[in-house]
């Protein structure tokens, strides 16, 4: 029986098979398949994996080289372009929509080897935290079904969760890959931003977007990110710094780190009680190991979800502008006396969800000129005072260690009706966004209540090599 662990035990198995891709591949289409419940994929490209599989034996068996991630199973979030195949953010309004371009990070993949065997389901434009807001129906998580993944990319971690491929790609924003991978049980990171090409990416707030990895395994994290980061003439907010060999360089855990953590963010009202004890004791034990682990004052915390929301609002009403029925997507039945501002509204109302209306409402009225300077200059001042505590935390510390969401998974339904409940959720993950450090969810701890949550690392701008170093050895010790 085909089994897979990490991406290197994988091409170890390569070697001692003739047709390895091919049986990996069945394998996934088998398992999708029986857990087509969970809702993870909105499409599965089951005939051209299968062939990709049998070029890449076929490739091995005459000679060529392994690439780095040859053969490798993965999925991508509905907000990633791949040329060919069609892409919709999970939203009506793209309905039967294909693209016409590869994202850079489709390119990357592609040129080391990877297979794409499916799109995954997500919220709407990545608004959500629940996957719950997508129009194509809720993602369950595999643990629990009768509980959310988390969101937005809810679909690719539970991809991964429940072993629908080796690796998933999704986006975040303000969390979207690392709260489902803390729901979820898996390592989500979300790299510094301007890490990785958002060329391709369907814009929801650019100046917060960025592609993120789902896996299992620290190593393969590792390995993807090195393969997917990096300098792209499509993208001028991505960052031309050298990508360095995290394969390669995450290979010291067992160093001595100087850890802060923000009193605030454990002291918080809303932040599970069990989780504060679980992260608290973790806290001492590091300490007792020899880490530096200080507590740093953050009274701006409660600052943190109103900035990100007003200020990711105001960029997602001018990206989604573009959806307006003229030249691509769904467009509403017209009647003959309809005028373009009818078919635009008519089209809009249609095609997008509440919460996609909700937020594109709000970022207009935060951008109108009579409310500009009370939101959306206030939101990028304090935006700034973000920036300067990180700079300030992280000239005398290494990394910063939080609980990634305040709860475990919720129940479906259970925040649907309550917007504000559902954007507190994101207290703990908004932070890296709006300052652009990485930081990444590895799953080390486990609730009373059966689901699994995980400890945040936050590191500096383009530190990710210490970052996942840290990761390796916290999850070893485990
Ligand atoms: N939950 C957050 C939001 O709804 C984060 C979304 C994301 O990271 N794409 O905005």
């Amino acid at each position: 029986m085909f089994t897979f662990s990490s991406i290197k035990q994988y091409h170890q198995f390569l070697s001692t098979s003739t047709n390895g891709c091919t049986q990996a591949v069945q394998h996934y289409l088998a398992k999708i398949e029986e857990n087509k419940h969970l809702n993870a994929y909105l499409e599965v490209f089951a005939e051209e994996a299968l062939s990709k599989a049998a070029q890449l034996d076929a490739d091995r068996a005459a000679g060529k080289p392994l690439r780095k991630l040859h053969g490798v199973i993965c999925a991508i979030k509905d907000v990633i372009c791949y040329k060919g195949h069609k892409v919709g953010a999970s939203s009506k309004i793209l309905e039967g929509f294909t693209s016409i371009y590869n994202a850079t990070v489709v390119e990357k993949l592609l040129q080391e080897g990877a297979i794409i065997i499916g799109r995954n389901n997500c919220d709407e434009f990545a608004m959500g935290s629940s996957n719950e807001n997508s129009a194509y129906g809720a993602v369950k998580n595999a643990l629990d079904e009768s509980r959310v993944p988390g969101g937005s990319s809810g679909g690719s971690a539970v991809a991964v969760q429940a072993g629908l491929c080796m690796f998933s790609l999704g986006s975040d924003t303000g969390g979207s890959v690392r709260q489902p991978a803390d729901f979820c049980g898996i390592i989500g990171i979300k790299p510094t931003y301007g890490r990785i090409s958002r060329y391709g990416l369907i814009a929801y707030a650019s100046s917060f977007d960025q592609i993120g990895i789902f896996s299992t395994d620290i190593q393969d994290t590792a390995l993807v990110l090195e393969v997917i980061a990096g300098a792209d003439d499509f993208d001028s907010t991505v960052s031309v710094k050298p990508v360095p060999s995290y394969s390669q360089e995450v290979a010291e855990p067992n160093k001595k780190y100087r850890f802060a953590y923000f009193k605030e963010v454990l002291e918080h009202e809303g932040l599970d009680k069990e989780i504060a004890t679980n992260i608290k004791g973790y806290i001492a034990k590091l300490q007792e190991e020899g880490h530096t682990v200080e507590p740093v004052d953050f009274s701006l915390l409660p600052y943190v979800v109103p900035t990100y929301y007003i200020l990711t609002t105001a960029e997602a009403s001018s990206n989604l502008s573009r959806f307006d029925g003229v030249k691509f997507g769904y467009r509403a039945d017209l009647k003959p006396s309809d005028d373009l501002t009818t078919m635009y509204k008519k089209t809009r109302s249609e095609g997008f969800g509440k919460e996609v209306q909700r937020r594109i409402l709000l970022g207009t009225f935060v951008l109108s000129s009579g409310y500009f300077d009370a939101y959306f200059t206030k939101a990028q001042q304090v935006r700034k005072l973000l920036c300067d505590k990180t700079s300030e935390v992280f000239s005398s510390y290494d990394a910063i260690l939080c609980p990634t969401v305040p709860t475990t998974a919720f129940k479906i339904g259970e925040k649907s009706n309550d917007p504000i409940e559902m954007y507190l959720a994101d207290i703990f993950t908004v932070f890296s966004n709006l300052v652009g450090v990485p930081s990444i969810s590895i799953p080390l701890f486990k609730h009373s209540n059966g689901m699994p949550f995980g400890l945040q690392l936050m590191s500096n701008h383009f530190e990710e090599t210490m970052m996942l170093n840290i990761s390796k050895g916290l999850l070893e010790r485990k």
